[in-house]
């Protein structure tokens, strides 16, 4: 069955009329589909009832709940939901005060293999499609109250651009959920430069870079994505195509490790590389997984390492860390991969 989340009018306009409707009922489909959240082509009653039998034939509308969940003391909730070749992703709903965020996968696994991360040891299942992506956001209990979206789930986005853009499109496009696409972040580690480009150009969406090293060789080491795009220069590509100057947010990613890139001479040279670009730095903290010798930096040094910015001209936060016990925080997910985590 084909998912009819993720179309566009014109899309579902090829569909209505394969189906014997008039072309306007691309509208009304579009309308069910984001606007009322229907899960069934039933639900479409607009449409005559042979029209929707002909187009159950082939079609559904893309929707299934997840199939599992995870409840943390701090109230962020994990799901998990059928991913792509047998691999199952993971989608982690964060309330926190004012916001309720979904930070949304975009690939059962990933290629990138950073060597911080539980999801790049997995390596890539597949990449999921708009309606995958989409049911994530739509099919969580929480789903009408979700305030911002954060691409920071499993996968690399720009390594999904096509359908990253489809999904982000039927979410801030007026026919689809109409969503402010400041409520949006999409995180890379910068591979995929026509990726990045279009991501830029074609959407307003906010774009972090996960950078954690201002040194290229350490960087390297971390993440593979370096040698095939440095991270200064992906850093200076994206500040070129946007100024990011008013509402549009370009943050930095660093996440912090004893003894690695966490002591003030690193500090410094992340300063350096800032310079002069309107962005800011998010200070994350990093949460063991199992067979890693990098260990998490100690919160005062993240302190100190968060005012040297601060005091070298770069808004630098350190984020929140939650639900660390489920595995949710940054870096931890896997899927339903979790038991091979660890055995490299
Ligand atoms: S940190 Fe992101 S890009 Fe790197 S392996 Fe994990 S999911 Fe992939």
């Amino acid at each position: 069955m084909i998912p009819l989340l993720g179309m566009n009018p014109s899309e579902l306009r090829a569909i209505a009329v394969e189906a014997g409707l008039r072309p306007f009922a691309a509208d009304q489909m579009a309308r069910r589909l984001y606007k009322l959240r229907a899960t069934s082509i039933e639900e479409m009653t607009e449409l005559p009832k042979a029209a929707r039998e002909r187009l159950m034939e082939r079609y559904c509308v893309g929707r299934s709940g997840p199939k599992a969940d995870a409840r943390s003391v701090d109230g962020t909730v994990k799901y998990l939901f059928e991913g792509a070749g047998g691999m199952d992703v993971e989608a982690v709903y964060i309330p926190d005060r004012d916001r309720a965020t979904l930070c949304v996968s975009s690939q059962a696994g990933c290629r990138m293999g950073c060597r911080f991360c539980m999801t790049g040891r997995q390596g890539l299942h597949g990449s999921l499609s708009a309606a995958a992506i989409l049911n994530q956001i739509l099919s969580i209990p929480e789903s009408e109250t979700l305030t911002n979206l954060v691409f920071m789930g499993m996968g690399e986005p720009m390594d999904n651009i096509v359908e990253v853009l489809r999904a982000l499109d039927a979410l801030t496009a007026p026919w689809g959920l109409a969503m402010s696409p400041r409520r949006i972040t999409v995180s890379t580690v910068g591979v995929n430069p026509s990726g990045v480009e279009k991501l830029i150009k074609d959407t307003q969406v906010h774009i972090a870079l996960s950078l954690h090293s201002p040194y290229a060789s350490q960087r390297g080491e971390l993440m593979p994505a370096e040698r095939a795009w440095p991270g200064a220069e992906v850093l200076r590509f994206i500040a070129a195509g946007d100024d990011f100057s008013r509402q549009r947010r370009l943050s930095v990613e660093y996440i912090m490790w004893d003894g690695v890139n966490s002591d003030m001479r690193a500090a410094t040279a992340l300063a350096r590389l800032l310079k002069g670009l309107h962005c800011r730095v998010n200070l994350i903290r990093f949460h063991s997984i199992p067979g890693s010798d990098l260990r998490p930096c100690p919160v005062a040094r993240m302190e100190e390492f968060r005012d040297r910015l601060n005091d070298m001209g770069i808004t630098a936060t350190i984020r929140a860390s939650r639900g660390e016990d489920i595995m949710a925080a940054c870096g931890m997910l896997a899927g339903n991969n979790r038991d091979k985590s660890g055995e490299e």
